[in-house]
């Protein structure tokens, strides 16, 4: 059985003495939400924070407010959301793809939001990290998944971030100097190690979205198990039309690279032309293009690119006008 390893753990009474905690500890100490990803992770030895600050019983991380969802929400309470559901089907339809309904009792959406990287070769108990000398995420030197590799190509696979990229929401991050907002798209870096541009002595308040005022958004997952399973490859679109026609078009593919990937061909592909055959083929191939996903996580690499293709022409086809 794997144990957690031992730790401090404050329970602020505030965002105020959270952001003072977090401020106070250093890099040493870390936020945790529901648990559900930073727990396993500190069984499993990857991220060892000296001190645990917990969030859950901060009501200031609670609510939904129309377009303002506070960063403590509860996945399962957001799935049984009904104004989140019609207004914002797919964000809705991101979370209710998370895990399991036991772990979306736990979870958050900040979490989820923070979540951190996966790789088949870090996704492991110590023991069997130690076998292999570990690698360069953590207590290692080399990336067995690309030894010639600087960078750690771990995956970005929070179902979330590419709906929150391509719908444009903004981030409330509150921290000891004050607030700060970003575009949830500035927030991933491509680096599997530091994959966010969240300071360490940040936390996540709440997500800002946008009014639901005519553009269509969708979400298509990829995964062995249906009721369960990270995605290992996530396709979110979100367009606006004038009349038949696409004005905009922002197109994401996740679980294939270190961050929520942004594909211009494939949006350039659909922009200002009516979704018919041709233009979802042409944004389809501009997927197939720009997926490069590596042997780090399920199903063949091969398989997952060309799975780009088919589940962008997908989306495109499900949003078209009828
Ligand atoms: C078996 C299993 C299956 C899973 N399947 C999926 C899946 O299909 N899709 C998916 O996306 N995820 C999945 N997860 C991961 C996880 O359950 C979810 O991503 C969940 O939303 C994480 O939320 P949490 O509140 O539990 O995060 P925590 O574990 O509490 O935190 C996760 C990270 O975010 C940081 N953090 C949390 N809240 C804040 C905040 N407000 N401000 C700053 N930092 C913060 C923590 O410091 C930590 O680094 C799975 C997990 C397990 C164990
Ligand atoms: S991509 Fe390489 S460095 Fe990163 S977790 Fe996987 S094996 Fe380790």
């Amino acid at each position: 059985m794997m144990r957690l390893p031992p730790f401090r753990y404050l329970r602020p009474k505030s965002v105020a003495e959270a952001v003072r905690m977090l401020a106070g500890e250093g890099p040493t100490a870390m936020a945790v939400a529901g648990g559900t990803d930073l727990y396993p992770n500190m069984k499993r030895r990857h991220q060892m924070p000296k001190t645990v600050i917990a969030l859950r019983g901060l009501q200031e991380l609670k609510g939904v407010d129309g377009t303002r969802i506070a960063a403590g929400e509860i996945l399962t309470d957001l799935e049984r959301n009904a104004r989140l559901r019609a207004e914002q089907p797919a964000l809705w339809t991101a979370v209710r793809s998370i895990s399991t309904p036991v772990l979306r009792n736990m979870g958050t959406i900040g979490g989820n939001v923070c979540l951190d990287t996966r790789c088949t070769y870090y996704n492991q108990n110590h023991e069997w990290r130690r076998a292999i000398d570990f690698c360069m995420k953590c207590d290692g030197t080399t990336c067995w998944v690309a030894p010639s590799s600087k960078t750690c190509l771990a995956i970005n696979s929070s179902d979330t971030a590419p709906v929150l990229c391509a719908i444009g929401a903004r981030l409330r991050f509150q921290s000891v100097d004050g607030e700060r907002v970003l575009e949830a798209k500035d927030l991933y870096r491509s680096d599997g190690i530091d994959y966010l541009r969240k300071r360490p002595h940040e936390l996540l308040t709440g997500l800002l979205l946008p009014k639901p005022d005519g553009w269509r958004a969708a979400y298509l997952k990829l995964r062995r198990r249906g009721a369960f399973d990270f995605p290992v490859l996530g396709v979110a679109v979100c367009l606006e039309f004038e009349g038949r026609t696409v004005t905009s078009a922002r197109i994401y593919l996740n679980a294939v690279s270190m961050s929520p990937l942004e594909v211009v061909e494939a949006q350039k592909a659909v922009t200002g032309q009516e979704l018919n055959e041709r233009s979802i083929a042409a944004a389809g191939d501009a997927a197939f293009v720009a997926a490069k996903p590596m042997d780090n996580a399920d199903f063949h690499l091969h398989w997952r690119k060309e799975m780009a293709r088919v589940y962008v022409k997908r989306a495109l086809d499900g949003l078209r006008p009828r």
